[in-house]
């Protein structure tokens, strides 16, 4: 195989040329604040593609509270921040992360009132669903089996099977960068095919409201475990990736192009166009982030130049350069 080079285009980095700061002194604050991290920690732990380098400091948040008290305290001392999800549609450079990973998993709260679910960022989104399911709530039953947290989900305006988060959010509490908490409600949020308003304006989603409607828990859950089983069917779930690799170019499948370009199967390194769904780049073991970044320009250039279609990537690249 011929050795690509990173195309380093594609990268979103997270790091921060022009910020000083002291890491080693935010240690020290978040000891004083009996704030447990994790220094470099490996990134592949927290990551669908199974893949990236070390966050420097790694913060499993408790508390809506202890979320704002580490995020302050970052903002004081200028060290970058990244917030994590389920990791589930991120793809993190080798050489990890600069400065503090935020991780929301714990802020998984849950409660119903009447056809509204209140329900904190870092739930899973199929816990979520079930949730809804038992509760007789209609509308979410189109998310079951992605995989993420409410809050990607929301970042992202995850959707599936006809439906999407916009159908059901009616309002998501969020932390700007100035540690102000703030609502939006869902004519506010900006949600558009795989975006939102977060990605623009930087805020960290805390909570969101959904409003169903009432149904009938056997039939929620007889569509669920139908969802589910288409896609087992077609997505290689046995392997370890971030979902789609590419946006849906309009008018097109992304999948279906690459395909037709005989790509399917294609490999570099570890990383490898999945020859079960081709519009999903799969880790087959021991992928960096370097080969599947290559094996994206590879397609999109092949794509572009036998299409003409410009595949532009689902998957956030972040990390060090
Ligand atoms: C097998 C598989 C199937 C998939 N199928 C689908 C599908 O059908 N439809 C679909 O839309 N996606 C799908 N995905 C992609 C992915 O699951 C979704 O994009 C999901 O919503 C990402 O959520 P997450 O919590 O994992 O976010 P992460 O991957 O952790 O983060 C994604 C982005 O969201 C930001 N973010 C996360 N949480 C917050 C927060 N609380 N506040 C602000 N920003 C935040 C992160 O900083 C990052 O920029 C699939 C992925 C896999 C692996």
């Amino acid at each position: 195989m011929q050795a690509l080079s990173v195309p380093h285009s594609l990268i979103n980095f997270t790091g921060s040329d022009f910020l000083i700061y002291d890491l080693n002194h935010l240690k020290g604050e978040f000891k004083k604040a009996n704030i447990n991290f994790l220094e470099n920690e490996p990134m592949h732990r927290h990551t669908s593609f199974k893949i990236g380098g070390a966050a420097d400091v790694f913060v499993n948040i408790g508390s809506k509270e202890e979320f704002t008290r580490v995020f302050s305290l970052c903002k004081e001392e200028n060290v970058p921040v990244t917030i994590l999800g389920k990791g589930s549609n991120l793809l993190v450079s080798d050489k990890g992360i600069e400065g503090v990973v935020l991780c929301l998993e714990n802020l998984n709260k849950m409660t119903v009132s009447g056809e509204r679910i209140t329900v904190g960022a870092g739930a899973n989104l199929a816990a979520l669903c079930t949730f809804a399911a038992n509760e007789g709530l209609s509308g979410l039953e189109f998310a079951f089996g992605i995989p993420g947290s409410v809050g990607g989900a929301v970042f992202m305006n995850a959707g599936a099977y006809g439906g999407e988060m916009k159908d059901v959010l009616e309002s998501v509490t969020a932390v700007n960068s100035g540690g102000e908490i703030f609502t939006l409600f869902r004519d506010e949020l900006c949600l558009s095919y795989r975006s939102s308003a977060f990605q623009k304006n930087g805020a960290t989603v805390i909570e969101a409201v959904f409003k169903l409607k009432k149904g009938n828990t056997e039939e929620i859950k007889a569509s669920m475990t139908e969802i589910m089983k288409r896609r087992k069917d077609k997505q290689p779930l046995e392997f370890p990736s971030a979902g789609s690799t590419f946006k849906r170019p309009e008018g097109y499948f992304a999948g279906t192009l690459i395909e037709q370009c005989g790509l399917k199967g294609f490999s570099v390194g570890g990383a490898q166009v999945s020859v079960k769904h081709a519009g999903f780049v799969i880790n087959k073991g021991g992928a960096t982030a370097n080969d599947v970044l290559c094996l994206i320009k590879k397609v999109q250039e092949t794509v572009s130049r036998k299409t003409g279609v410009t595949l532009e990537p689902e998957v956030i690249f972040i990390g060090r350069e």
